[in-house]
């Protein structure tokens, strides 16, 4: 579907409608208790935002990527916590340009008509870290099938999800020509394989997240379930990390969006000495210095994602939207703490919730030293430092 401007500025408005059915106090909620926002997940499953990004052909939207940006953005602007559902639009980079014809036509209709979650993306591991090559979950193909032995860490909403994507080894790292070689992507049914072979493991962390351990024993995959080529999945999952990247950087700025408003309503309305605060520079500049930092993470986020939509190399672009938009967004949610002085640390202001979420998006799904690391090797031509 083609998308302009205009049509951009209603599914602006249509998403913030909806999230404004969902007040503070829903989140309060769910981040008090570590609750998964079900009903909100539901609402924007229902409205087709969650499968924006689906071809019409299976029954999405077949919106581009600049559109599903917009939505997330919309989504952290409103003050709600979007991590509960964005990695399926995070996902589809992987799904639409790798999987095949029949994977897509068992997956996609379903997951658009809101009968499937795809929201678990199981890269990370323990012992690994940011060195993916490292990963030891291994899959060995025996006869039609695949048998998966191995442990995820920081699998977030496995146990709110029907299908994850899985990144194993298909062969041992000391046997691949490169260290990426001989990893391959599987979409795993998650509720199939609960208790014959997988178990997951809820982390509780600083934030609401519903983030978990997954664990793999002898778990049976069909062969039909590999993605691509065996051996060639490293290179599927960087494929749709640009997508994930701009999304990201998205989300960033709607959060950053939302701390600089409630800031300028508070230094309005806050009254200390006799004058609002924000009658103060000491207040008033933290507040421009961020609002700057926004927009121009804003424009290089809409750079990305142009490019992108061409289908033109973006990986600078995505890198440095992802990173500045989360500098942006910390920046803002420290800017908006500090001009809350003691009130901004009260669940009731929702600014201590806002804070604690966006800081995940300078560490994770990549934390800003690897960007920085990648535009040094790739774009400066720095020696390799990793
Ligand atoms: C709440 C949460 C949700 C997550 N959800 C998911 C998920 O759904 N799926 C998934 O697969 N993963 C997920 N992750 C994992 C996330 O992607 C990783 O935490 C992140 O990539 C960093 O890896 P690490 O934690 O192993 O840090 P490490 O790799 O151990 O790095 C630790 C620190 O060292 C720095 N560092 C490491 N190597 C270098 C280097 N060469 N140069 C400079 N600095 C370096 C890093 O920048 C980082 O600051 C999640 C993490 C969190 C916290």
């Amino acid at each position: 579907m083609q998308v302009r401007e205009h049509d951009l500025g209603e599914i602006r408005d249509a998403v913030a409608k909806l999230c404004a059915t969902f007040p503070m106090e829903y989140w309060r909620e769910t981040d008090r208790e570590r609750r998964y926002p079900t009903e909100f997940v539901r609402a924007l499953t229902e409205a087709g935002w969650l499968s924006c990004l689906v071809p019409e052909e299976y029954g999405g939207a077949g919106l581009k990527l600049g559109a599903a940006a917009a939505i997330l953005e919309e989504i952290q602007k409103s003050g709600a916590n979007g991590a509960a559902c964005h990695a399926q639009m995070y996902t589809m980079g992987t799904v639409l340009r790798h999987c095949s014809e029949a994977q897509k036509r068992k997956y996609l209709p379903r997951i658009a008509k809101g009968e499937l979650r795809l929201q678990a993306f199981g890269i990370t591991e323990p012992s690994a870290g940011t060195d993916t090559s490292s990963i030891r979950t291994a899959a060995v193909r025996k006869g039609d099938r695949y048998v998966v032995n191995g442990q995820k860490v920081w699998t977030s909403r496995a146990e709110h999800s029907d299908i994850m994507l899985l990144l194993a080894r298909t062969a041992p790292r000391e046997e691949a020509q490169k260290k990426t070689d001989g990893m391959s992507v599987f979409i795993v049914d998650m509720k199939a394989a609960l208790g014959h072979g997988l178990t997951i493991r809820p982390i509780r962390t600083m934030i609401n997240h519903a983030t978990t351990e997954v664990f793999f024993d002898d778990l049976e995959v069909p062969a039909e379930n590999l993605v691509g080529e065996e051996g060639k999945g490293f290179r599927y999952i960087l494929d749709g990390m640009n997508a994930e990247r701009i999304l990201i950087g998205a989300e960033c700025v709607g959060d950053a969006r939302w701390f600089i408003a409630k800031a300028t309503a508070y230094a309005n309305e806050r009254k200390v000495f006799g004058r609002p605060i924000g009658q103060n520079q000491g207040v008033q500049f933290p507040i421009a210095r961020t609002y700057m930092a926004t927009e121009a993470a804003a424009l290089m986020v809409g750079r990305a994602a142009a490019l992108y939509e061409k289908d033109e190399p973006c990986g600078p672009e995505s890198n440095m939207a992802k990173q500045l938009a989360a500098e942006a967004s910390w920046q803002a949610g420290d800017m908006c703490l500090q001009t809350h002085g003691g009130f901004g640390f009260a669940e009731e202001y929702d600014v201590e919730r806002k804070f604690r979420e966006t800081r995940l998006y300078s560490v994770a799904p990549v934390s800003n030293n690897l960007i920085l690391a990648y535009l040094g090797q790739h774009v400066l031509g720095l020696p390799r430092s990793y």
